[in-house]
């Protein structure tokens, strides 16, 4: 059964009826109303807040006569019967039928909720005309960020970090608390940035975390299209190497001379592997810097060049030295972000 009155007809009884209880004397201890409308009362039966603002309305003055103890009773009845209200409810209906077909009542209610989003809007544009909306951006609104507000003591830690307030060492420092700012174990300012990014002591907790942000990962598979029990093409889902970098991958480079070997960076990580080996890498070395850029050489095996953060590159031959570059040059003051080597009238030049 619909709870809501859909007709203009409808609607028009309902007011009828408001209409008929406003004209009602206060002093009557029992009220009896009649209507023809049976979809009126079947409205006021399934009231709900979805109902129809002019049988909320009329419900709302039923409910404000029960209250003065006047008791009232709504009979349905399916003709006029030439009683004298229901002819008056009656022709107060069709008078407003007759009068004007596209008659639109507006309720209070509704004037409320446009004004507030009138109210709303023109926050918004001042807002956006404002200073602050070029520093600040958009604002999401709180139905957007509340998927992210889901855990309490997540949110109070993260802003804690965005508002530096987490206690560290370094804080306990500046407010005359600590003796020793730095790090025990890298001599460095123990801060907040320190501690997240950097410390050793907390590498392999980074590391796992870097492992289920997918940051640093490697996978591997082809475009080869194959066919499935249905015979349909599909290509085959990539395989995934147990990663040890820490930080997005800078350097892939497969080897130019072995085919299952292939060089990669990422963080201060510098890991080779062989393809069918997905469970550690063959060769694995740490260094100071941000690895941000790398390349095999195109004719020597066993030689790769990696180009740094700090403006610094190495050229590595595992064949000389496992553990040491070869060579190390501060060729910038910023960030090598490409390298790549060339072979020119003979020379190799970088
Ligand atoms: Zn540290």
């Amino acid at each position: 059964m619909s709870t809501f009155l859909t007709s203009l007809n409808s609607q028009l009884q309902a007011l009828a009826l408001c209409q008929a209880l406003d004209e009602l004397p206060n002093d009557e201890d029992n009220l009896l109303l009649l209507t023809d409308s049976l979809s009126v009362l079947q409205a006021l039966a399934n009231l709900s807040i979805k109902s129809n603002k002019i049988i909320l309305r009329l419900a709302a003055k039923i409910a404000t006569r029960e209250k003065f103890h006047q008791n009232i009773v709504l009979l349905w009845t399916p003709g006029h019967a030439g009683i004298k209200w229901n002819e008056k409810a009656d022709n107060l209906a069709r008078r407003v039928t007759e009068s004007d077909l596209s008659i639109h009542w507006v309720t209070v209610e509704d004037i409320i909720t446009q004004l507030k989003a009138l109210a709303e809007n023109q926050t918004d544009a001042a807002y956006r005309g404002s200073k602050y909306y070029a520093i600040r951006g958009d604002i999401p609104s709180i139905p957007t960020i509340t998927p992210w507000l889901k855990n309490r003591r997540e949110d109070i830690i993260i802003a804690c970090i965005i508002s530096r307030m987490i206690v560290t060492p370094a804080l306990l420092h500046r407010f005359g608390l600590n003796d020793n700012p730095l790090c025990s174990m890298c001599k460095c300012d123990n801060s907040i940035e320190h501690i997240l990014l950097y410390c050793r002591k907390y590498s392999l907790t980074r590391q796992a975390l870097c492992h289920r942000l997918h940051d640093g990962q490697l996978l591997c598979g082809n475009f080869k299209l194959k066919r499935d029990e249905s015979g349909k093409f599909i290509t085959e889902q990539p395989e995934y190497f147990n990663s040890i970098l820490e930080g997005a991958v800078t350097v892939l480079s497969c080897s130019p001379f072995i085919s299952d070997i292939f060089l990669s960076a990422g963080g201060k990580t510098i890991a080779i592997w062989e393809h069918n080996i997905k469970s550690a890498p063959v060769y694995r070395r740490e260094r100071n810097a941000y690895i941000t850029s790398g390349q095999w050489s195109p004719t020597r095996p066993a030689l790769f060049l990696l180009g740094f953060q700090d403006g610094s590159i190495e050229v590595w031959d595992l064949l000389s030295n496992l553990y040491q570059p070869s060579v190390i040059r501060f060729m910038s003051t910023s960030a090598i972000t490409s390298v790549s080597i060339q072979s020119l009238t003979g020379f190799h030049l970088f």
